[in-house]
């Protein structure tokens, strides 16, 4: 579904990823993890384009991110992302944020984009919300409506970028509580977050990066359960946020 190959990229003269390779196939949960600097968003940032990989390859689904002749719209929409930041459109209302995707790049009637909607925001629990504005909205349930809004797309796997870390505390279980959900239902999906209550729930496996190196792939069972396994950056780490 996700296959990763070999990347490596450069800003400037500095290396923020050597030779990155793993594979996330259908209906995998996968969590990233790793210091801060460590290369984790640059990673997911790759998956979907937003930024270009200077050696190696990905494809998503046969679609190759190096391929010039790409359609990015159909990449972008076909794996959904959802950021720190809900960067949802302030000038649009909550259905308004969820529709205009799905007519713009899907090419879907009202209709048809306004029903997807409204069982979306049934689905993350928000349909009482559904006329309001973005900033009417607490940041959970701004955070929720970024995830309905990415999966209006029909996305055939999802990424998140520490989609609770800028969540007051109490917002934080509402939003993993949709992720699990996710999950649970077989969707693809690769998540940076230090929620190791999540990895431990419905990860498959957990990637630990350090430096630009993937120095971790193991699954959840090995990464939780047998620390001589483990490198020593990976322990270190561990024992800081557990
Ligand atoms: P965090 O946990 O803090 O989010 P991260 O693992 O997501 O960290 P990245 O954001 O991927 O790390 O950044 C990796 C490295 O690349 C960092 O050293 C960062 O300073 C650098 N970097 C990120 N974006 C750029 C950019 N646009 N130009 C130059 N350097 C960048
Ligand atoms: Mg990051």
């Amino acid at each position: 579904m996700i296959n990763i190959h070999k990347v490596s990229k450069w800003y400037g003269s500095f290396q923020v990823l050597s030779d990155c390779s793993t594979q996330i196939r259908k209906g995998e949960v996968v969590v990233v993890c790793g210091p801060s600097g460590s290369g984790k968003s640059t990673l997911i940032k790759c998956v979907n384009a937003l930024e270009s990989i200077q050696q190696g390859d990905i494809v998503v689904d046969g679609m190759s991110v190096t391929d010039p002749k790409i359609n990015l719209n159909q990449l972008r929409s076909r794996v959904g992302m959802v950021f720190q930041h809900f960067e949802l459109f302030p000038h649009l209302s909550i259905t308004e944020n969820l529709t205009l995707p799905q007519i713009r790049v899907l090419k879907r009637s009202e209709s048809e984009a306004r029903r997807k909607a409204l069982g979306l925001l049934e689905r993350v629990g928000l349909s009482a919300h559904a006329h309001k504005f973005p900033a009417q909205l607490s940041g959970g349930q701004q955070q929720r409506v970024a995830i309905a809004r990415a999966l209006a797309m029909d996305p055939i796997a999802m990424l998140f970028d520490e989609p609770t870390s800028a969540l007051d505390p109490e917002m934080v279980n509402e939003v993993l509580d949709v992720m699990v959900q996710l999950a649970r239902d077989g969707m693809t999906m690769m998540c940076v977050t230090h929620e190791m209550g999540f990895a431990r729930k419905v990860a498959h496996r957990v990637i630990f990066m350090d430096r630009g190196v993937i120095v971790e792939d193991c699954d959840k069972e090995s990464f939780f359960g047998s620390p001589h396994a483990r490198s020593e950056r990976a322990q270190q780490f561990l024992s800081k946020i557990l």
